[in-house]
């Protein structure tokens, strides 16, 4: 793969129009200093016909970031003018949109899939555009193409969170009716996952992905951090269903108490 060599980010910048797909158009920051992964980068983006913004500085992401007309941003972890965590931190101040990061060293996953951090998914170095391009879909998927403001949070955001669930994103808990639950990082990042989407079944694959949970890991762990989720939400709110299984497909947090 040596799409590298066709320096191609000004003339893949706008997406080629397509009379099949959403009018929407889908943006996607990326930011990221080595030149040639970011050619790479945008070339498999503009095959998903995703339109991609390449800076390679941090100080640059945040400028436009702040902005808020991306769906979804891309950000390697090692910049010139800083690191792609500290700008993901200060990006999830002021938006929702989620973030994939770029790391060369995998000695940093772990703080990437952190809660500290907050990011939707990682790749590591050096890695496959299309996989990425793959992942990007998924996420924006997962997304449910919410923004159409950048991501910058809306007065009344949608889907709705259940109302007997509060997420606190930046500060990494769940309080279930005022009570803060003692959750672990799967928990914690499995209930955020069903949290953000009420009724939706999300099946176990996808919530170890969420989770953070290796490849390697049985999908009965998730039953496992589940049961353990609803025992936990139980204590707070005895008479909610809150989780739901659906029998060979997954599980859903409930919307409403009813
Ligand atoms: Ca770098």
């Amino acid at each position: 793969m040596h799409s590298a060599r066709l320096s191609l980010s000004a003339k893949l910048r706008a997406p080629r129009p397509r009379a099949d797909r959403n009018p929407v158009t889908t943006s996607i920051l990326l930011v990221e200093d080595d030149r040639p992964i970011a050619d790479n980068v945008i070339l498999a983006l503009a095959r998903e016909n995703l339109d991609c913004r390449h800076v390679a500085l941090a100080a640059e992401g945040l400028a436009l970031l702040r902005a808020g007309d991306f769906d979804l941003a891309i950000l390697d972890v090692g910049l010139p003018d800083g690191n792609g965590f500290d700008l993901c931190r200060t990006l999830h101040g002021f938006s929702d949109i989620p973030v994939i990061f770029l790391t060369a060293r995998s000695d940093e996953i772990d703080r990437v899939v952190g809660l500290e951090i907050g990011a939707d998914d990682y790749v590591l170095k050096p890695f496959s555009p299309r996989e990425l391009a793959a992942r990007v879909k998924t996420i924006l998927r997962r997304a449910g193409g919410k923004s159409g403001n950048g991501g910058i949070r809306p007065a009344a955001a949608q889907p709705v969170t259940p109302a007997f669930i509060d997420v606190d994103a930046e500060c990494a808990r769940i309080a279930c009716r005022g009570h803060l639950l003692d959750l672990s990082r799967a928990e914690y990042l499995m209930l955020k996952t069903l949290a953000a989407r009420p009724e939706k079944v999300f099946s176990r694959a996808e919530l170890m992905d969420a989770a953070g949970l290796a490849e390697a890991s049985l999908e009965r762990s998730v039953d496992t951090h589940i049961k353990s989720l609803r025992a936990k939400l139980a204590e707070c709110a005895p008479e909610i269903d809150a989780i739901r299984t659906h029998r060979g497909l997954g599980y859903s947090l409930a919307r409403t108490a009813a």
